[in-house]
């Protein structure tokens, strides 16, 4: 198990589509889930995807306060209804936060550590992680979800605060509620 850095805005392989992991859950998925969850909870977030720590599988994990881990292997979203408009963050993107309409509720299907396919219900902030991870792992960021003029200002604030950092991982561990 490891503490994993967290790659940036411009990392590559935040625009990859993770591939699926299949039928066997292997000791390298599990040891990917656990260096997730432990990446999560150094760096305070509610979610992470494989994508975001250099991994290109169809991995993630959700905790939100009150609920257990959330282990997304091959996640699908069988079922959304209603719609809500909530602002997000993203440890990928640290400090730049934007409203996001997402599925208010969801059920999501994904395959448990033991191999299991199964069906998970989900509403607020769980449903919405879940739904920023799954984006996560088709190569898509929360700044795709903005409208054009939001996301410019997003993306030159974010270069602004940027200036002269020139590496795309995160290595210290940050405070805020971030996916
Ligand atoms: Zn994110």
């Amino acid at each position: 198990m490891s503490i994993r850095p967290v790659h940036l805005l411009g990392s590559p392989v935040l625009r990859e589509r993770a591939k699926e992991v299949g039928g066997a859950v292997d000791d390298e998925v599990r040891k990917l889930v656990e260096d997730l969850r432990e990446t999560m909870h150094a760096y305070k977030g509610v979610g992470l995807a494989a994508n975001q720590v250099g991994a290109t599988r169809r991995v993630a994990v959700v905790e939100t306060e009150g609920n257990d881990l959330l282990v997304l292997i091959d996640p699908v979203i069988l079922e959304r209804e209603g719609e809500i408009i909530e602002e997000e963050g993203c440890l990928s993107i640290p400090d730049i936060y934007g409203d996001v309409k997402r599925a208010a509720n969801i059920v999501v299907e994904t395959t448990s550590l033991d191999g299991e396919r199964v069906r998970v219900p989900a509403s607020e902030l769980k449903s919405r992680a879940i739904q920023h991870e799954i984006d996560h792992l088709d190569g898509i960021l929360l700044l795709d979800r903005l409208n054009i003029l939001t996301r410019q200002f997003k993306l030159r604030k974010w270069k602004n605060q940027r200036k002269g950092e020139t590496s795309l991982l995160r290595e210290v561990p940050a405070t805020a509620d971030e996916a």
